[in-house]
Parts: structure tokens; C-alpha cells; sequence
């Protein structure tokens, strides 16, 4: 991500695009190509497990945790 305006940092708040968490409740943030896409920490661990998770012609079905 590149320095972009003034803004202050804190005024920034990403929310993740799969949770609706802010960036000040979860550890990581990640930042997409425009600030609408976002992903968090957790998501991201989530995504990892469902991919990890993923064999051959299994589809798991959706968990997201509340
Ligand atoms: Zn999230």
C-alpha cells in the first residue's frame, strides 16, 4: 500500500468484507488493492482451513462462525 493523502491513520477504519470486524478487533487486517476489499486475520485462518480441508470433489460447507 503506498502513502496515499493526509489522512490520519486513525480515522481509517477497514472492516473486513467476510466478518464485519474492524481492524481494531482483530490482529491483521489485509488490505486489498482498493480499501474495499478487505480481509482479516481470522477469515483469512478460516479460508486456509477450508482450503487445506478441500479434497477432491468435497465441498464444505459453509461455516462462518458468529
Ligand atoms: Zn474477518
Amino acid at each position: 500500500m503506498t502513502h496515499s493523502d493526509n489522512l490520519p491513520e486513525e480515522q481509517k477504519v477497514f472492516t473486513c468484507g467476510f466478518c464485519g470486524k474492524t481492524h481494531k478487533e482483530v490482529q491483521v487486517m489485509i488490505v486489498g488493492p482498493t480499501p474495499d476489499i478487505t480481509i482479516c486475520n481470522e477469515c483469512v485462518r478460516l479460508c486456509l482451513g477450508v482450503l487445506l480441508d478441500k479434497n477432491e470433489g468435497k465441498t464444505i460447507p459453509g461455516e462462518v462462525p458468529k
